[in-house]
């Protein structure tokens, strides 16, 4: 696709943080965005008048993409909003950090249903779509968390994992039909998720970790899912690491 001109992409829980910056960042290139959102309504709906505002079209659809049903529905009305889908980005994600010792199975099956599951939903859904017009764009954001493992992370880290095992498998089948699927892994992103790390531990633990000495911006994530989409059209079933280093 060498340009976003046209196009409708789908941004999963894109009301704020890294959703947020890709539906901006697809958005400024022309793409007509579609910013799903579960529970963050007042700003997905913000971000879509702000759009507006500066002449680009987009629209908010609330579902909760952990629920198979609910998925499919985001893809239905995305359809009728915009007559097609030509890029679909599985942003939407959960932390529920505890040591496995702590850990609930409600509290893994919560985390694996919404980071992991989500994915083949909305996936499955857009599927027949994409086949049909035979062009398509998976991005699925993954984690280094899934790559290299990490303390009090067993649920996410193993749903951010099968991301990119689930990215390859469907990378594989989907070739034939000119869709391309691909992981971003981001390191740590300033965004809420992260905001909840206390001060002390980033400055101490986790600062000293990373080799470009600090946290990425949401932008920078989002300039990579372009990338992936813009200048993709020969790259499927890879992991885009987006980390300052933390991982190689
Ligand atoms: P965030 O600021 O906490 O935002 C999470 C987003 O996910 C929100 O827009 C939220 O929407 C949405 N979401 C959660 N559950 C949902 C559901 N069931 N259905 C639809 N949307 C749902 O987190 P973030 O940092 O932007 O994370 C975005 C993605 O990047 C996640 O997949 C995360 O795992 C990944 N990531 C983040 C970091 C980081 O350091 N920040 C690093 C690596 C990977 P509502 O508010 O509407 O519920």
């Amino acid at each position: 696709m060498s340009e976003l001109r046209g196009s409708v992409a789908v941004v999963t829980g894109a009301g704020r943080g890294l959703g947020r910056a890709i539906a901006e960042e697809l958005a400024s290139g022309g793409a007509r965005v579609v910013v799903n959102y579960s529970r963050s309504r007042g700003p997905a709906e913000e971000l879509v008048e702000k759009l507006k505002s500066e002449g680009m079209e987009a629209v908010a659809i609330q579902a909760d993409v952990s629920e198979a049903g609910q998925a499919a529905r985001l893809i239905s009305e995305s359809l009728e909003a915009f007559g097609g889908i030509d890029i679909l980005v599985n942003n939407a994600g959960i932390n529920i950090d505890k040591t496995m010792k702590k850990l609930s199975v409600e509290e893994w099956d919560r985390v694996v249903q919404v980071d992991l599951n989500s994915c083949y939903y909305t996936v499955k859904a857009a599927l027949p779509h994409f086949i049909e017009k035979s062009s398509g764009k998976i991005i699925n954001i993954s984690s280094f968390v899934g790559q290299m493992g990490n303390f009090g992370q067993a649920n996410y880290a193993a749903a951010k994992a099968g991301i990119i095992g689930f990215t390859k498998t469907a990378a594989l089948e989907l070739a034939r039909y000119n869709i391309t699927v691909n992981a971003v892994c981001p390191g740590f992103i300033e965004t809420d998720m992260f905001a909840g790390v206390p001060e002390n531990v980033v400055k101490e633990k986790i600062l000293p970790r990373i080799p470009l000495g600090r946290v990425g911006k949401p932008e920078e994530v989002a300039r990579a899912v372009r990338y992936l989409i813009v200048d993709g059209d020969y790259i499927t079933g890879q992991t885009l690491n987006i980390n300052g280093g933390i991982y190689m």
